[in-house]
């Protein structure tokens, strides 16, 4: 595959690369070069980045958008919130919609893989798998599963599951009163939601997960300790900030060195739309020292794949080809005088034109 005449913004540090072209081999890209060759698919006035990476979902609630506007966490999720009765109520093929309805506004989106904090067990894994249908799961292998016989959908679900067998799943999402779940021997992703009430992050931290989810209310040592420890920390600002919890100390945590990743958390709160977390966690943080938008876009792409143990989210020989291709000259992006500010301020879901997944275009609008 070779697509020429679009320019990209190649490598960690997003350098722009004008009017270059780039070679796929076997779902992986080989080459970025500048220049024009001849043949290939032309893409002119496209703008190629990373695809996006969603690195917290619930995906399952998505049957109850807005369904707990002025709640606090506890009142919309604990374990006598009132999601637990809107379940009650709901058909499972309604549930079943709904997700797959969120998994397609994703991948249209320009999102190629998110991490999805999964409830009810291996029930609940296979919910979302059937929701996707044909998805890779960890080990490789396709489901068969088709959605009442609707195409796959081909982005990637990373299944982080609870209250059954790790085996089950791409790892564990779990909460502070769950760590009893994390078995002796990690082979997998362990994911652990803290943060959002005092406490929490001290028993997090004492089981040593992979990544926190939240780290909303840290103190100076818990900072100090994920960094020490290597631990992702997944931020979810606008869903900390629709339960009043606080925000996250995003640019402390990025000055710590850690790799900090963004997620859009609950559908129920949250549409699971990246640029609008993009938008609000840069808006926000010019309250204080403000955080560069190069920061912003990897926390999405680099950041995520390291923190999820992808081969992907950077422009670089040898990554999977997961990639979009921005309208940079749309009206609401043109005319910019900072490309990355105004693709992390500005994008909106149409402006993403084409979506490549291991090298393949799974969407062109
Ligand atoms: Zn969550």
């Amino acid at each position: 595959m070779l697509v020429v005449n679009s320019s990209f913004l190649f490598g960690k540090n997003f350098e722009l690369l004008e009017e270059g072209h780039l070679v796929v081999e076997r779902g992986r890209i080989k080459e970025i070069n500048d220049g024009f060759v001849t043949g290939g698919i032309d893409a002119k006035g496209l703008l190629c980045i990373p695809a996006l990476i969603n690195s917290h979902t619930h995906l399952g609630d998505s049957f109850a958008k807005e369904a707990v506007l002025g709640l606090s966490a506890g009142e919309a999720m604990g374990s006598r919130g009132i999601k637990w009765e809107l379940y009650q109520k709901a058909k499972r093929s309604e549930v079943l919609r709904a997700m797959r309805n969120s998994a397609m506004y994703m991948l249209n989106s320009g999102i190629a893989a998110f991490a999805d904090f999964r409830e009810g067990g291996i029930n609940g894994a296979n919910l979302l798998r059937k929701a996707i249908g044909g998805i890779e799961n960890s080990s490789g292998r396709n489901s068969a599963v088709n959605s009442q016989s609707e195409p796959p959908i081909p982005i990637r679900a990373i299944i982080l599951g609870r209250d059954d067998s790790i085996e089950n799943f791409d790892g564990l999402g779990l909460n502070p009163w769950q760590l009893d779940q994390i078995p002796a021997e990690r082979t997998k992703l362990i994911a652990v939601h803290a943060g959002e009430s005092a406490g929490e992050i001290a028993d997090a931290l004492s089981v040593n997960p992979d990544i926190i989810v939240h780290f909303t209310l840290p103190t100076k040592e818990e900072i100090a300790a994920v960094a020490r420890k290597k631990i992702s920390v997944v931020v979810c600002p606008r869903a900390n900030a629709l339960l009043g919890v606080g925000i996250p100390p995003v640019r402390e945590l990025i000055d710590h060195g850690i790799n900090v990743a963004l997620g859009t958390d609950n559908v129920m709160l949250n549409s699971p739309s990246l640029w609008r977390e993009f938008e609000f966690i840069s808006k926000l943080s010019y309250l204080e020292k403000g955080i560069p938008p190069g920061d912003i876009l990897r926390m999405a792409t680099v950041n995520a794949a390291r923190a999820l143990g992808l081969n992907s989210g950077v422009i670089s020989r040898g990554k999977e080809a997961n990639l979009i291709f921005l309208d940079r000259n749309a009206p609401n992006l043109r005319n910019n005088r900072n490309l990355l500010a105004a693709i992390v301020h500005r994008t909106e879901s149409e402006n993403v034109r084409k979506v490549m997944l291991r090298g393949k275009f799974v969407v062109e609008k």
